[in-house]
């Protein structure tokens, strides 16, 4: 996901050389972006170099704040997001949260409509309404279970990753009546 309204604020996170920066995947028809990803199986050093490079783009850019695998060309359900100061709103700055094979559990009633980037779809925002509080589960890099509850910014971030795994782009979630922005949709 991208950030739309927060400050174009660069993370100053420790980088390891060897990382790489992958090559986003663009456009609202794109096959990679439309598929349901797979169930990683096992967590093989691939799999693990590829987390690393998901992390490693998403730090690259200072807009982005969550990146899923389908959007670098894997169709895999892992995603990673950056749970900043800004984010989170707390002391705990920096973390990234890794998430292997996630699944919502829970999501709360109370709804929120927030505009919402994507870096799969450069120059498109749309509002997009979700809900307030999630608690998610899934696997990290170590292969144990984890739960998040998130709220706010962070419970967006997650749902946007989510529906990544599930082909949903933002441009899907758009009402009849609110068209602003489609027009700048490519393909
Ligand atoms: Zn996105």
């Amino acid at each position: 996901m991208e950030r739309i309204r927060c400050p174009r604020r660069r993370h100053r996170l420790e980088t390891n050389k060897v990382n790489m920066i992958l090559k986003i995947e663009t456009g609202q028809n794109n096959p990679v972006l439309r598929q349901k990803a797979e169930k990683v199986k096992e967590i093989t050093p691939a799999i693990k170099q590829l987390i690393l490079d998901m992390i490693e783009t998403v730090k690259a850019d200072p807009k982005s704040i969550g990146l899923a695998a389908p959007q670098v060309g894997h169709s895999l359900q892992i995603f990673v997001a950056l749970s900043t100061s800004d984010v989170l709103r707390t002391s705990d700055v920096d973390k990234v949260i890794v998430l292997i094979n996630p699944v919502i559990k829970k999501k709360s009633f109370r709804k929120e409509i927030l505009e919402e980037g994507c870096l799969s779809l450069p120059n498109f925002s749309a509002p997009v309404k979700r809900s307030k509080e999630i608690i998610i589960q899934g696997l990290n890099p170590e292969g144990q279970l984890i739960r998040i509850k998130a709220k706010e910014l962070l419970a967006r971030v997650l749902q946007h990753e989510i529906d990544h795994l599930n082909g949903v782009l933002i441009s899907d979630k758009v009402r009849p009546n609110d068209k602003c922005g489609m027009s700048l949709l490519q393909n």
